[in-house]
């Protein structure tokens, strides 16, 4: 296979040589517990708590509100029964139509547990209809949880709107922000959201880490019970190796923000706009909305999208259609459907992520590839003799 082109950025990211180089010692000869009194296990203790003060000042909060997971999914089954747990009484989850799997399917389990689950349509652009969030909001909710960023389209939900009405409500919120840190501008100080679900492997940091923020005199019931560690919130020996490389790419992420962003858009843009030029017909998903600057979902009318992973998979191209989780078994998009994209469109999507390392070549290797690979998928038109 040729060089590996890698445009699959919000499946995962490669982790940063700094973020490997913090790790190591601590998969090798720092390997005490940092629970322990002695003065080995004090140097993890000290090592995490930076950690937690990197992921910290990433989004503005105080490292007291930062609990380590093994990920966004962890994070956000922690935030949703974590509010469910303490609000006994309340029954109901306000989430949208286009949430990630992990609350998606989450949120089905917990209908099986008494909960009603409303999800709050979007509408073309894939934007959230918030006049029927605020009627959602009834005095049995216990919680409304959505996405920040979305997934499949890079789509960015108004959300300090959503937190505006939830805090006028009094109705917790949690945020599932995985695909957005590093890509938004995040300040908890001055956006009154309650909970916020991070993954280090979206942020080139690496994979099975995650951070929940709580903020501060909010009550959780944890989802993991065990030797009190993460303030109780969350049992078991911390994943002292993962937590520090998730402190150094929140780290390298704050220093290096508005050039990575400037860099991605640059990216993102030069290959949108080549691909909308070379395969007339096709279309990017939700590009009236503000979106993250890495992400771009097109629509590629009359071929299937997973014809098109293959052809480019095996010229070394990786992209994806919608969220890393579903392509194995490729079904239509519920986000591309719940924004009423025209079903043809929607069954040939194909998502590219770029990220700060991504080359201009790798983009116009991507742009000249498209016509070909299109012109082998999608039957030849054909022309009416008179
Ligand atoms: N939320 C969103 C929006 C995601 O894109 C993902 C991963 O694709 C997750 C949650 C799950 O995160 P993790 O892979 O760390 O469990």
């Amino acid at each position: 296979m040729s060089e590996l082109i890698y445009l699959d950025n919000n499946a995962t990211t490669q982790p940063l040589p700094e973020v490997v180089k913090a790790m190591m010692p601590y998969l090798q000869s720092e390997y005490g517990n940092p629970s322990s009194v002695h003065q080995f296990g004090q140097r993890m203790r000290h090592a995490v708590e930076t950690a937690r003060r990197q992921v910290a000042d990433l989004i503005n909060a105080s490292p007291r509100e930062i609990v380590f997971t093994s990920g966004g999914t962890e994070s956000i089954n922690l935030a949703i029964r974590g509010l469910c747990g303490v609000a006994k009484d309340k029954r109901r989850i306000v989430t949208s139509h286009v949430e990630h799997s992990a609350t998606r399917n989450l949120c089905q389990a917990l209908t099986a547990e008494g909960y009603d689950i409303v999800e709050v349509r979007v509408d073309g652009g894939g934007q959230l209809d918030l006049d029927e969030l605020h009627s959602a909001l009834t005095d049995d909710t216990a919680l409304v949880s959505i996405l920040w960023a979305n997934n499949e389209t890079g789509v960015l939900f108004d959300v300090d709107a959503v937190a505006a009405i939830c805090h006028e409500r009094g109705v917790p919120l949690h945020i599932d922000a995985v695909q957005a840190v590093g890509k938004v501008r995040i300040d908890v100080e001055k956006t009154p959201i309650t909970m916020m679900s991070m993954s280090a492997h979206k942020l080139h940091g690496p994979k099975g880490v995650g951070a929940l923020f709580i903020r501060r005199r909010t009550r959780v019931a944890p989802l993991i019970v065990g030797g009190g560690q993460e303030r109780n919130v969350r049992g078991g020996t911390e994943n002292v190796p993962a937590i520090v490389g998730m402190g150094e790419a929140a780290r390298r992420s704050r220093d290096t923000f508005d050039t990575s962003i400037q860099q991605m858009t640059k990216l993102r843009d030069r290959l949108e706009h080549g691909i909308l030029e070379g395969c007339p017909g096709s279309v990017v998903h939700g590009n009236a909305a503000a979106r993250i600057p890495n992400t771009t979902n097109i629509g590629f009318a009359g071929a299937q999208a997973e014809g098109i992973l293959i052809l480019l998979s095996q010229i070394g191209i990786c992209a994806s259609s919608g969220s890393a989780c579903s392509s194995g078994a490729l079904e239509p998009s519920y986000v591309l459907e719940a924004m009423g994209v025209d079903p043809s469109s929607a069954a040939g999507a194909i998502r590219f992520g770029v990220s700060h390392v991504t080359s201009v070549d790798d983009i116009d290797r991507v742009v000249q590839a498209m016509p070909t690979i299109l012109a082998r998928l999608k039957p030849p038109t054909v022309t009416q003799h008179r």
